[in-house]
């Protein structure tokens, strides 16, 4: 049942002109730099959007963004050990986007073809991306230290090598990748929260993180490659139901916003990801179509609506979409 919606949903996407292209995999596989989104949701747990995550694969690097729910099952979906992931970088430290980090960090360890790691786990974010790398150590202790003795498991694959990271600072430089932190305003009482510049071959990638409508934001990402923008909605009768409702989508950017962004910075490609369309069951949440619709009022440039596992290839000559495999 569900396989039949998932195909209705991807021949409805490409109907509506969601999906640019697509290529197979050999392609994908070949190609130097590209960005994964492993996981396009946000708290709620369902089934089809997993939380927050985008791999960048640039060159030799694979740089994690986020590590929302489900993160270490999209990437073994997609056969990447988790241990192959260089950096683990976070946006900010909601909990929807930093839940799985210990999935991510102890099952990444196991010595078994999904796990692996082969040295320290690394880890960026703003101020207090050291203090939760602290705490998670604590909180996994007994676990650490039983499978040290137990399996034989070193130590060395199991340390933690977190830093805290300021805005605007280019905090890796390696293997030709460059990433710099943005500062991004996901409200008053969030701060810091950021978004990230990747650089790689002459050609940029930009992903939002969470924020509200920023124009730092769409400064920093004129020119990029690929942009990667968060977006929220809710139908109008749902705002008048509470105000809780209202205080949420005040933390993101409204699709007819994120479109003005998108049309200040002028990406090669822009996709939506971390789609929050509010509901509270009786009132529906915003359609895929409602988002797009609301975002093609301001902005008339290349849009793709991001799925979970959607690929995009940064190439020399563009951005080319690579619908989710079905399976
Ligand atoms: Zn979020
Ligand atoms: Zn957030």
């Amino acid at each position: 049942m569900r396989r039949i919606k998932a195909g209705f949903l991807a021949v409805m996407l490409v109907t509506l002109g969601f999906i640019s292209a697509s290529l197979p995999s050999q392609a994908a596989e070949k190609a130097d730099f590209q960005v994964v989104l492993l996981g396009t949701g946000t708290p709620p747990p369902f089934m089809h959007r997993f939380g927050p995550a985008t791999l960048v694969i640039a060159g030799d690097k694979y740089i994690l963004f986020d590590a929302g729910r489900g993160v270490t099952q999209r990437l073994w979906q997609d056969k990447i050990p988790l241990g192959r992931v260089d950096y683990l970088v976070l946006t900010h430290l909601h909990s929807d986007h930093v839940v799985g980090i210990s999935d991510l960090w102890l099952t990444g360890w196991l010595n078994s073809p999904f796990g692996r790691r082969k040295g320290a786990f690394k880890v960026r974010g703003p101020e207090g991306t050291e203090n939760l790398m602290k705490g998670l150590e604590q909180a996994y202790a007994w676990d650490i230290k039983t499978r040290m003795a137990d399996q034989k498991l070193p130590a060395k694959t199991v340390a933690v090598d977190a830093k805290n990271i300021s805005a605007g600072s280019t905090f890796i430089v390696e293997g030709g990748v460059k990433v710099t932190a943005i500062e991004v305003n996901h409200g008053k009482l969030i701060k810091p929260a950021f978004g990230y510049r990747i650089e790689y071959g002459g050609r940029s990638v930009v992903i939002s993180g969470d924020t509200k409508f920023n124009e730092n934001l769409a400064e920093k990402a004129k020119g990029a490659d690929l942009f990667v923008h968060a977006v929220a909605a809710a139908k109008p009768a749902l705002l008048k139901t509470a105000k809780f409702w209202s205080v949420i989508l005040a933390h993101h950017t409204s699709p007819e916003d994120v479109g003005r962004i998108f049309a200040s910075a002028k990406p090669k490609m822009a996709a939506f990801t971390h789609l929050v369309t509010l509901t509270n069951g009786k009132i529906k949440p915003p359609s895929l179509k409602d988002l797009y619709d609301r975002a093609r009022t301001t902005y008339d440039g290349p849009l793709t609506v991001g799925l979970d596992r959607m690929r995009f290839i940064v190439g020399k000559d563009g951005v080319t979409v690579v619908k989710p495999p079905t399976k």
